[in-house]
């Protein structure tokens, strides 16, 4: 199977794999004060250290999750809900559904909630965030990186705005997250959330960065772990893993980037030369290295996504299948797009794990697979 579906989940590196093993081993409680318990805390802080080493902020300002939508819901919720009255949340329209759909709870308890539009690249105007500020804003969500085309938003001039219009600044990181260059305390952000299994590490971990100093009531109530930040025993060998993960994600990250931007080219300029009339979608000066969202004339997504499958290749579609029917991407439709075509936009995302071999086969498959489908029409 080629799997070019790397922005759902990767595969959990070799080296990540066997730490994540030998973590296991140590079962002791966290909490515990006997041997087995310190010998846990001490695993727990050494990760927590390692990976305020790599993203460069301190320890103290690192919460574990169990993935990017807990911590993505633990700045919202815990930023909001205390609040009387309930403020006002400026969101993109293009945030992953685990910000959209715990703004539209906020908004049930009364929070006022504005989403800025992007235009038919999908990218995002600085000024209307500016535009969407109100004196009761508590909070700009706008992402690092969008998970269907891959598209790199401003964080540092929307941080800069927010902060100097007195708002919070919550980055979802998650796609960003071991694929581009992080040096959070440097960015005017004051909350991060990533997730492990985008950057070949374990599934259920990530993890919340909040600004020192900054203090958000928890979103889950129990214990003092985590500061007091998040009750619940730690998923101990997946912390450990993801600090793991995180390092070899890091390091030699420019030739990754390089080489995997070379792999996506490769492939995004042979399906154009292939499929007359096909549509980058996104934009495409401005992305994740490893992303490619396209559009086929005349291809169904559903269609492509089972005949690529049978054909040994996984992709995804920004649409959601539910029950025989296909709800068109809502990050799409913010660009303007039919809903037809919200429903077709092929995307491949690539990983380190990907080769110019299975590029050169999946070209061939495509061809194959689905050119007699575009003539079909
Ligand atoms: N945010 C973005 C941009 C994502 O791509 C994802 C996962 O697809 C999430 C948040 C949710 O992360 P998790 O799967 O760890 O809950």
């Amino acid at each position: 199977m080629i799997y070019f579906d790397n922005n759902a989940t990767t595969a959990m590196d070799p080296q990540v794999r066997e730490t994540y093993q030998e973590a296991l081993v140590h079962f002791g409680n966290p909490s515990s004060v006997h041997g087995p318990g310190r010998q846990a805390r001490k695993l727990l802080n050494e990760s927590r250290e390692k990976i305020a080493e790599l993203l460069k902020v301190k320890d103290s300002t690192l919460t574990f999750t169990s993935g990017g939508t807990e911590a993505l819901n633990a700045a919202l919720l815990g930023s909001f809900l205390p609040e009387p009255g309930g403020g006002h949340l400026v969101v993109s329209a293009v945030e992953h559904h685990a910000v959209l759909a715990a703004s539209q709870f906020l908004e049930r308890m009364g929070v006022e909630v504005t989403r800025v539009p992007v235009d038919p690249q999908g990218r995002l105007q600085v000024d209307q965030v500016a535009l969407a500020i109100k004196p009761h804003t508590k909070m700009v969500a706008v992402m690092w990186a969008n998970n269907e085309t891959g598209n790199i938003y401003p964080v540092q001039a929307i941080g800069a705005l927010a902060q100097s219009r007195g708002v919070l600044y919550l980055c979802d990181g998650v796609q960003a997250c071991g694929k581009c260059e992080l040096s959070l305390s440097e960015l005017p952000v004051d909350f991060f959330a990533a997730s492990a299994h985008k950057f070949h590490g374990p599934k259920g971990v990530g993890l919340l960065y909040m600004r020192d100093g900054l203090s958000a009531e928890p979103h889950l109530w129990g214990g003092r772990q985590e500061r007091g930040r998040r009750a619940g025993t730690e998923h101990l060998a997946g912390i450990v893993a993801m600090a793991e993960a995180l390092r070899l994600a890091q390091s030699g990250q420019k030739e990754k980037v390089l080489a995997l931007q070379k792999l996506r080219d490769r492939l995004e300029f042979g399906i154009l030369a292939e499929f007359s009339g096909a549509r980058v979608l996104g934009d495409r000066e401005n992305r994740l290295p490893g992303t490619l969202n396209i559009l086929l004339p005349g291809i169904q997504g559903e269609t492509a996504l089972v005949n690529l499958d049978r054909a040994g290749i996984a992709i995804s579609i920004g649409a959601a299948c539910e029950s025989g029917s296909v709800d068109p991407s809502h990050v799409l439709l913010a660009m303007g797009l039919e809903e037809n075509e919200a429903a077709s936009g092929l995307r491949f995302s690539l990983s380190k794990d990907n080769t110019d071999a299975e590029v050169e086969v999946a070209l061939k498959t495509l061809s194959e697979v689905l050119k007699p489908l575009t003539s079909s029409i």
